[in-house]
C-alpha cells in the first residue's frame, strides 16, 4: 500500500488496519457472555420442574412388582403392565430432557447476542488508519518532482 500523509500527526506512512477496541475487550465480554449464558442455563435448567409424575410412576411400579409377586395370579399381565409404565416413564423423561436441553440451550444463546454483536460491530468497523496515531485523516502524498 502506498504511504500517506497524515493530518493528524503530520507523519508519512503506510497506512494500518485499526479496530475500535482492543482484543482484550472482546474476550472478556465473550467469556462474560458464555458464564452468564451458562449460568442462567443451568439455572433455568436446575429450577425447570421436574417431572412429578416421574416418582410417582416409580413408586407404583415398585408396588405393583411388589404386589404383583404375591398377589397377582397373573405374572403375565403385571409384566406387560410394568413394561407400559417404563415406557411411559421413558417417553416422559425424554419430553423432560428434551425441554430442560432447549431451554438451557436457548438461554444461553441469548446471553450470546451481545458478543456477538460487538465482535460482528469491531470486524465491520475496521478502518485504515495512521500507522502513528491511528488517525483517519489522511491524504496521500504530493510527491514533488524534478
Ligand atoms: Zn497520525
Amino acid at each position: 500500500m502506498r504511504s500517506m500523509h497524515c493530518s493528524a500527526c503530520q507523519k508519512n506512512g503506510v497506512p494500518k488496519t485499526c479496530v475500535r477496541s482492543r482484543l482484550s475487550v472482546e474476550v472478556t465480554l465473550w467469556l462474560l457472555g458464555i458464564g452468564l449464558g451458562l449460568t442462567a442455563g443451568a439455572w433455568r435448567a436446575v429450577t425447570t420442574s421436574s417431572p412429578h409424575a416421574l416418582t410417582t410412576e416409580v413408586q407404583e411400579i415398585a408396588l405393583s412388582s411388589v404386589s404383583g409377586s404375591f398377589v397377582a395370579a397373573n405374572p403375565v399381565e403385571v409384566a406387560t403392565e410394568t413394561a407400559y409404565n417404563t415406557d411411559r416413564i421413558l417417553a416422559e423423561t425424554t419430553a423432560w430432557l428434551t425441554d430442560v436441553s432447549f431451554g438451557f440451550i436457548k438461554t444461553f444463546w441469548w446471553a450470546m447476542v451481545i458478543p456477538v454483536l460487538f465482535s460482528l460491530w469491531r470486524q465491520f468497523s475496521k478502518y485504515q488508519g495512521c500507522r502513528a496515531c491511528g488517525s483517519k485523516e489522511l491524504r496521500p502524498i504530493e510527491i514533488q518532482y524534478g
